[in-house]
């Protein structure tokens, strides 16, 4: 029969007893990280105990211990399920002596505490403490000399749970982007009311000293204005500032206006910048009807966003194997995020620049303050203004150096399209370029359907799913004449090119950058922004889409997985989409807590699926006093012709049909989204403003030759491959490569990069679903 998960993990490695609680604020993705640290935990050989409501369950002794199953269903919950709570008492050392003592006698020497700086601090005391606290122990006879000689130190690991974004040393927190998402799909449904009325709405969201989630909002829905505590806005008088823009824009014809503040928004001498303030100027000096409206806990609240549950999951194996790592003498360590990579350094390092940006707002050294956020928060701040603002003509350059910009869609929709264009539009508006849009892809671009666009004609395009311009799948030179395209691109006199769009952008940028030496209109920049929910074009790490693909699917799989628990015993085969790229099975297989995902990269044969229906048998065997587990495995949708979905689905019928039964739903174009996601949003906004900065690059030699020598623009302005590139990211970085040299590392026949970063999160789906644990050999 079966073993446990325990008693498979007694054979492994060294054995820690871990402690592990969420503390301060909630934060979704917590339950993430108390699920992967118990299920990684066990499977690395160690007990884990969870201690309930915060540090408050190490006073009282709330301490239980976890097994595999205590987590089940935690991934989609958010909050926190063990508990969290502010605790006086853990500020004192009597507190302190108390939970010491509640430790020992749990036998637990290593603790992972989630929570924000407050709660890192305290862990960071006790730990520092340690050795202190174990001699007063021993002193007054709590605990024994055996005992005080076991637990010579304490072991600290912090994981960052705050939906601020708050904490230095890490470029994301958990539960940021989930709130992010609680701020987004408000703003959007207050917009369509403030639209309506023709009214301005004033909204206020969480960031006593951090400003993140309200521009990182503001970028994501287009708001007039935002207001952080980092930044006063520029100007001497703020008032004035907000009112010149609110009306600059009401003059262009907006209906609505939005200004996002947040809660510790400061003007340039301290003073808080509040809403009700915001209101009154707009409906005083403006004479627009304002409301006020204060998102307050809805923020913290709701199932926890895709990014937040594989962050949480991915650093809390990285939690699990600081502690195993761990010696008495190593500080503290903090688990972050860099460049898209879980990183750990020093807690109280991150804990003291922390607190220092509230330090330089207090001596109002606001550059200072911008710096200490992560690398992109000044960027972006300057970013948003540049592309959200219509300015008042301080960015324009030379009239000689202006350019006519196409804008085109290729291939499926997907979330963030729009909100490129949009960008690329209003931001090349700013420059005092041309913008166009060249309607449904390349077929439409041969027929001549070019239109110009305006400020005002992409308002509100920020939030909108699919494709406003038309998209189609025809690549030039293939399905469309390229001599068409060229004499198209003269006589409108394109002279830059921004396509988005998936892998039929990128064939289609190789062929225009292959047709150059034949036609002169062809050599202009060309940039390519990857936008594909597969996430299979080279030269970025996420393409457009993915994102808000990935949250449709782990929605979709919640609705399933509670379906499936219902039903009893049931077995869902989800198919999702990805081409021949696995990115989308491994990332929401990891999100949602599959058994198993099927994925192009490995194949799926008989054997396989033999083990893997063992492997569910093994799971329902060892249910059976519980008989309400539902799971899921995705498939890739072209990842074998054989094994299809229903095909597996029953074959896994046939297996384990006195122990489970299986179902199949194919997820189709669902996976598309309805509104952007705000993490889509925010890439759309980057890149497109880099887009137009790197056609202004690309065209400044040619067009200030021909400047000084008093002749008219050139058809031809750049003829280098690097002006026919990828604009993509790399971690943080904003990248450029062409795609001449992309091909060498393309995988042409399978359309899909040769390197994909993301398969180092491919085990760990097996991994935490108890693969190697629950089998029949185990
Ligand atoms: P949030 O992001 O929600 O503010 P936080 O972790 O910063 O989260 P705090 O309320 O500051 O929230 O701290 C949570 C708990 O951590 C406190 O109630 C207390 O028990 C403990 N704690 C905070 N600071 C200290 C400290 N200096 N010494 C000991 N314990 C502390």
């Amino acid at each position: 029969g079966p073993g446990s998960a325990e008693e498979a993990a007694e054979n492994l490695g060294p054995k820690r007893k871990i402690g592990v609680l969420t503390s301060g604020g909630d934060a979704p993705g917590m339950n993430a990280c108390v699920r992967a640290v118990v299920r990684y935990g066990i499977s690395k050989g160690c007990e884990v105990y969870a201690v309930y409501e915060g540090y408050q369950g190490l006073v009282d002794n709330g301490i239980k211990k976890m097994d595999w199953k205590s987590v089940r269903g935690y991934l989609s919950v958010g909050g926190t399920t063990i508990g969290t709570a502010r605790c006086m008492p853990f500020k004192t050392r009597e507190g302190r002596l108390q939970a010491a003592e509640n430790l020992i006698k749990s036998g637990i020497d290593s603790l992972i505490v989630c929570g924000g700086d407050g709660s890192l601090t305290g862990a960071d005391v006790f730990r520092s403490e340690w050795s202190g606290l174990t001699s007063e122990l021993l002193e007054n006879e709590r605990i024994t000399e055996e005992e005080a000689q076991s637990y010579t130190s304490l072991t600290i690991v912090g994981l960052v749970g705050s939906i601020d974004n708050d904490m230095s040393s890490t470029d994301i927190t958990i539960g940021a982007v989930t709130s992010l998402h609680r701020i987004c799909e408000s703003v959007d449904s207050i917009g369509t009311t403030a639209l309506s009325h023709s009214r301005a709405f004033v909204i206020e969201v969480m960031g006593r000293h951090c400003g993140w989630l309200a521009l990182a909002a503001g970028i994501a829905t287009g708001a007039d204005f935002v207001f952080i505590p980092e930044r006063p806005p520029a100007g001497d008088d703020w008032k004035d500032t907000l009112c010149s823009v609110a009306e600059r824009h009401r003059r262009l014809g907006k209906r609505k206006t939005v200004v996002i503040v947040a809660e510790g928004a400061l003007d340039r001498n301290l003073d808080p910048i509040k809403a009700k303030d915001i209101k009154n100027i707009l409906t005083d000096r403006l004479g627009l009807d304002t409301r006020v409206t204060t998102l307050g806990h809805t923020q913290r609240g709701g199932a926890p966003a895709a990014f937040d549950r594989i962050l949480a999951t991915i650093q809390s194996v990285a939690a699990v194997d600081a502690v195993l790592r761990s010696t008495p003498e190593t500080p503290s360590p903090m688990i972050g995020m860099s460049n898209n990579q879980v990183t750990s350094g020093p807690l109280m390092k991150a804990v003291e620049l922390t607190h220092e940006v509230a330090k330089a707002i207090g001596e109002k050294n606001f550059a200072r303050a911008m710096e200490l956020r992560d690398p992109q928060f000044a960027e972006e701040y300057l970013a948003y203004n540049a592309t959200t603002i219509l300015d008042d003509n301080s960015m324009l350059v030379p009239a000689h150096r202006r350019l006519r910009v196409g804008i085109i869609n290729v291939g499926a929709p997907a979330g963030g399209m729009n909100a490129a264009s949009r960008t690329a539009v209003r931001y090349a508006l700013n420059r005092g370029h041309t913008p166009f849009a060249i309607l449904n892809g390349f077929p439409g671009l041969a027929a001549g359907s070019i239109e110009e666009l305006t400020w005002i004609g992409v308002d509100g395009w920020t939030s909108r799913g699919g494709s406003e311009l038309g998209t189609t799948r025809a690549v030039p030179g293939e399905a469309v004449d390229m001599g068409m395209i060229a004499y198209q691109l003269q006589k409108f006199n394109i002279q830059s090119l921004l396509v988005v769009g998936g892998f039929e952008a990128f064939s289609s940028v190789i062929n225009l950058e292959a047709a150059r030496s034949k036609y002169p209109s062809l050599c202009i920049p060309i940039a390519l922004i990857s936008a594909t929910v597969s996430n299979n074009v080279p030269g970025t790490d996420f393409s457009l889409g993915s994102d808000t693909a990935l949250n449709a699917i782990v929605d979709s799989c919640d609705a399933i997985v509670q379906s499936a628990r219902s039903s009893r015993r049931r077995v869902f085969v989800v198919e999702v989409q990805g081409g021949r790229s696995g990115y989308l099975a491994v990332e929401a297989g990891l999100a949602s807590g599959a058994s198993t995902i099927y994925i192009p990269e490995e194949g799926v044969n008989l054997s396989r699926l033999q083990s893997d229906s063992r492997h569910l048998m093994a799971m329902y065997m060892d249910d059976a006093a519980d008989k309400s587990e539902g799971r899921i495995i995705l498939r890739n949708e072209t990842v074998s012709k054989t094994y299809t979905t229903d095909v597996i689905s029953d074959i896994l019928k046939d297996e384990g049909h006195a122990l489970f039964d299986s179902r199949t739903a194919v997820l189709g174009h669902i996976q598309q989204g309805v509104n952007p996601s705000p993490m889509d949003r925010i890439r759309a906004t980057r890149l497109a403003k880099c887009s137009i900065d790197f056609f202004e690059e690309h065209t400044s030699l040619a067009l200030e030759k021909a400047f000084e020598d008093n002749e008219e623009a050139p058809i031809s302005l750049t003829t280098i491959p690097e002006s026919a590139a990828v604009v993509g990211v790399s971690g943080v970085d904003v990248t450029y490569r062409s795609v001449k040299e992309l091909i060498n590392v393309t995988d042409m026949k399978n359309r899909k990069p040769l390197d994909a970063w993301w398969m180092s999160h491919r085990p760990l789906v097996d991994l935490l679903s108890g693969r190697g644990l629950f089998t029949p050999e185990a």
